[in-house]
């Protein structure tokens, strides 16, 4: 038998981690200029409804190629104001991809509407057009397309789908700010367009959401809904002087604040440059794991810049001695923050409730389920963080004998 040095053994069997602390799976970067326009606004006449809301919105609209864009509270209040936007209402279908998070079936239920969750291609994990032309009944109003791991969907075919079937198409593009589709920029891809400032999302607002159209009328309506779907809002009473306001629907609370708008229009600017450095870390992981042939990153295709908010790798269990769960804790063991996006959102007990989802309806999605794992990638990795995520997992392929 061959001797294992203390480096060679790995650290959940005792031997030495690849890192002392955990590097996580994504992380905000937040710099001196992010944190001197924040004070500028603590230090204004508005915290909230004020100028800095709009700015955002107008510089968001014209970075991603839409005519509107719409500041809400976080992703989930964007998803929601879209599909109340679009009137989905009690019994209206709505088609969502399975691999995705909670959220984005959520906001169908909200408006009283029902999410039918669809399988993924197998390559990439994006919705499968082939699913959703079998899911299609006559009661489905819309499409929702997630642009899993920063990956923009097959939106030629999308389209295609959604004009012959008079449906709206949703994209929630919460990973893929920076994207690029066939020369356009996630954000102009489909009729409407959510986007989540979480501190783990390509750009950060602490909590943050957007929603961007071509549409005039589903903007006007979004900017109503975060607003109590008032008439009015605060600042344009101030300005005319007048205290008048109607409630011409059911609205809710979903608006951000000046302060976060002023964080997020900082941050819009380092976007391009903090896409291509996921791109470049991506890059390097494909090269490095080209040599474990137990893993296999997902594929990117071909025609578009994918935005590598998550870095997805498969397991190949046929080729491994362990499993998912076993190389996710040897992972977590050497130091390496990695994480689990998601489990198939029919598979939670909720749905298997509400909506009677059981398993074998998304056999992609399912399998695909017990294999990937996402390993750290954000703007704000060193090389020697690059480094070591490449050294824990060639060390753990080793170890278990499947390279
Ligand atoms: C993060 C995320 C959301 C929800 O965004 P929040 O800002 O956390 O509400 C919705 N859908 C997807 C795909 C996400 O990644």
């Amino acid at each position: 038998m061959q001797e294992y040095s203390i480096f060679m053994r790995l650290a959940i069997d005792g031997g030495v981690p690849v890192r002392k602390t955990i590097l996580p799976y994504s992380r905000q970067q937040i710099s001196e200029q992010d944190i001197a326009t924040v004070t500028d606004v603590l230090r204004s006449d508005w915290l909230t409804t004020g100028p800095k809301v709009e700015e955002f919105e107008e510089a968001f609209a014209a970075f991603t190629g839409a005519r509107y864009a719409v500041a809400v509270s976080n992703g989930t209040a964007a998803l929601h104001a879209a599909m109340n936007a679009i009137g989905i209402r009690a019994g209206d279908e709505v088609i969502v991809c399975t691999m995705t998070f909670a959220a984005t079936a959520n906001a169908v239920l909200f408006c009283g509407g029902i999410p039918v969750l669809v399988d993924c291609d197998p390559d990439t994990l994006l919705i499968d057009p082939k699913a959703v032309e079998r899911a299609i009944t006559k009661k489905t109003v819309a499409i929702c397309a997630i642009d899993y791991a920063g990956q923009p969907c097959d939106y030629e075919s999308l389209h295609s789908i959604a004009t012959q079937h008079k449906l709206v198409l949703l994209a929630d593009a919460c990973h893929a700010l920076g994207g690029i589709y066939q020369h356009h920029p996630v954000g102009c891809l489909a009729d409407l367009s959510t986007f989540s400032f979480h501190p783990v999302k390509p750009l950060t607002t602490g909590e943050g959401g957007m929603i961007t159209t071509d549409n005039e009328l589903l903007a006007s309506r979004m900017r109503q809904f975060r607003n109590h779907s008032s008439t009015s809002d605060h600042r344009r009473r101030h300005e005319e002087g007048s205290w008048y306001y109607e409630i011409k629907d059911l609205g809710w609370n979903y608006r951000l604040t000046d302060f976060q708008c002023a964080l997020g229009l900082s941050q819009l600017q380092m976007v391009p440059g903090w896409t291509r450095r996921r791109q470049d870390i991506a890059e390097q992981y494909n090269a490095a794991f080209n040599s474990c042939p137990a893993i296999q990153p997902l594929s990117s295709r071909d025609g578009l810049s994918h935005a590598y908010h998550l870095y997805v790798m498969r397991l190949y269990r046929q080729k491994s001695r362990v499993d998912r769960s076993q190389f996710f804790q040897a992972l977590r063991a050497e130091g390496i923050g990695v994480n689990v996006h998601y489990i198939p959102v029919h598979l939670h007990p909720f749905y298997r409730e509400t909506l009677h989802t059981k398993l074998g309806q998304c056999p992609v999605a399912e399998e695909a389920y017990k294999d990937i794992m996402s390993l750290p990638i954000f703007a704000g990795m060193t090389d020697r963080d690059v480094h070591d995520v490449i050294e824990a997992v060639t060390k753990i392929c080793d170890a278990y004998g499947c390279s």
